[in-house]
């Protein structure tokens, strides 16, 4: 790590308002070096269990706090992460990989994550709503659902838990939390901000440890009401099935397209493009998963996106002038790797990168890379591949764009680039994905904005992202009145 860390709380597990050990530990490791830089609690079902218990125990009064100060409590959260916010940023560029200037956005983001919420929670009602029958005032009101189960994911390991941290708590739930193993250190510095600004014991838990055991534990556990988890398509599936019948939020992979046509901007559509597949060094679920382009383009598109690669400095994180750092652990980088050579194998051409870089610090770096060529069958165009890679995959005409970008299980978010509005509205409504952004690229998003997979298609369930998780992470009740008093009757 980039000078020394000191927690005031060991990494441990934060239960009921207390920093708790975990006799089994595992080492939070940063990729770029190899070198372990803390030891976790690696956390037995047991101990989630408790974490369960201490957030139903602060439910009620939770639920029962006035939304202007749970509002309030939000606003401390989000001061107290701006002031930490270097103190976690580093921590997340020597964990997760990311370069610090990244990091930084990130942690800032969390930080208007909990604004966000304490602002819009105070805005959240219900109806009056009329009925046949004229004796009845009917209404809705929202209610917290109860203890959350939140499992997050590596890749934004601060930004993607307040998604669900932020409304979750501002609405009156609490929260039992279990971050992704290899990003937890991370997790323990958020907390600590976190409960640096007085929120009260059990509101939100945070329990470390593998997500099969503890992440499971949670999913089942019958005082958990409802769970919010982001992650893969396979995990989703996992927890789909173990969680049945609780609400659930599913914010799982991508492997979105940007259709590139002939009368592009070509410019901003390349760096839109190269921006979505570099950034976090393509571990992201809206990454430019493949680039579609018009073959009359493709050439000219191809050579502008090898130019936005060649622009990048792989190494350490922390080193002057790094723009991409290491993949976060050895799955991803394994399949990195996987991806390209299938591609290479079935014919497709490197144009730029295309090599893993051990030589650089540790197993973990990948060259951002830039392949023509690439078919409908290759690994690279059918599935996520989570890392710094743009394959380009050339159409004839408008109809084979359309058919190309249908030819996936994902759908969670796509770039399309044209002069023609028409056209590129009509591509948004028949792709079936959660988020179609015209002449901008697939990553395009704000915090306040609807986030989620298409229907019918791997990417997930429901909506993240301001009101829309709020919504999703309460109840609408209906309560009626029969109203057959007669005024003045005798
Ligand atoms: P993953 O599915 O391997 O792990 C996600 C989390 O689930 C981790 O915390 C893990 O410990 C936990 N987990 C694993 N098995 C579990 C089980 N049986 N029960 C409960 N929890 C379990 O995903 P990952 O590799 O950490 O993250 C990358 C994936 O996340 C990519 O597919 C990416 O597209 C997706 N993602 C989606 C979004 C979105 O908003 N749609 C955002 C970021 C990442």
């Amino acid at each position: 790590m980039d000078g020394t860390y000191t927690m005031k709380n060991v990494p441990a597990n934060f239960i009921a308002g207390e920093w708790r050990t975990e006799p089994e530990t595992m080492p939070a490791v940063n990729p770029a070096n190899g070198q372990t830089i803390a030891q976790l609690p690696k956390s037995s079902r047991a101990t989630a269990d408790k974490a369960v218990a201490a957030a139903k125990a602060a439910g009620a009064a939770w639920a029962d706090t006035p939304v202007f100060k749970r509002a309030e409590i939000c606003v401390a959260i989000g001061a107290a992460i701006d002031a930490a916010r270097e103190k976690i940023a580093r921590i997340l560029s020597a964990e997760q990989g990311k370069v610090l200037a990244e990091a930084m956005g990130e942690v800032g983001k969390a930080a208007d994550g909990f604004r966000l919420a304490s602002e819009l929670v105070k805005q959240m009602g219900g109806q009056t709503l009329p009925a046949e029958d004229p004796t009845k005032l009917v209404m809705t009101i929202r209610q917290p659902r109860g203890v959350y189960g939140v499992i997050t994911p590596w890749n934004f390991p601060v930004n993607i838990p307040v998604e669900y941290l932020a409304p979750g708590i501002a609405t009156g739930n609490t929260i039992v939390w279990v971050p992704a193993p290899s990003t937890s250190l991370v997790a323990c510095a958020l907390m600590e901000a976190i409960d640096s600004a007085g929120l009260p014991a059990g509101v939100i838990n945070l329990v470390i440890g593998e997500g099969a055991t503890a992440g499971d534990a949670v999913v089942v556990h019958k005082d958990v009401a409802a769970i919010g988890f982001t992650g893969s398509a396979a995990t989703g599936k996992v927890i789909a099935q173990r969680g049945a019948g609780k609400p659930l939020l599913l914010e799982l992979g991508g492997n979105g397209p940007v259709v590139v046509f002939e009368d592009a901007d070509l410019d901003a559509a390349a760096a839109a493009a190269a921006g979505g597949a570099f950034f976090n060094a393509g571990q992201v679920c809206a990454a430019t998963g493949r680039v579609l382009a018009h073959h009359s383009i493709a050439d000219s598109l191809s050579e502008k996106l090898v130019a936005h690669a060649a622009k990048h400095v792989l190494g350490d994180p922390f080193h002057q002038g790094t723009t991409m750092g290491p993949l976060n652990n050895a799955k991803v980088a394994a399949k990195v790797k996987e991806h390209v050579d299938d591609a290479v194998a079935q014919g497709a051409k490197v144009l730029y990168g295309g090599n893993a870089r051990p030589d650089l610090g540790s197993g973990l770096y990948f060259e951002p890379t830039v392949i023509s060529g690439v078919t409908r069958e290759m690994r690279l165009n059918r599935e996520e591949t989570f890392g710094p890679v743009v394959p380009i995959i050339v159409f004839k005409d408008e109809a084979e764009a359309l058919d190309l970008a249908l030819d996936s299980e994902y759908g969670l978010s796509v770039g399309v680039f044209t002069a023609d509005i028409t056209r590129g509205v009509s591509m948004a409504k028949a792709i079936p994905a959660g988020i179609v952004n015209v002449n901008a690229g697939s990553t395009w998003w704000e915090i306040h904005l609807p986030f989620g997979g298409g229907t019918g298609t791997k990417s997930g369930i429901g909506r993240l992202g301001g009101i829309h998780t709020m919504e999703a992470m309460t109840e609408l009740k209906m309560i009626t009145v029969t109203m057959n008093h007669k005024l003045g009757a005798a």
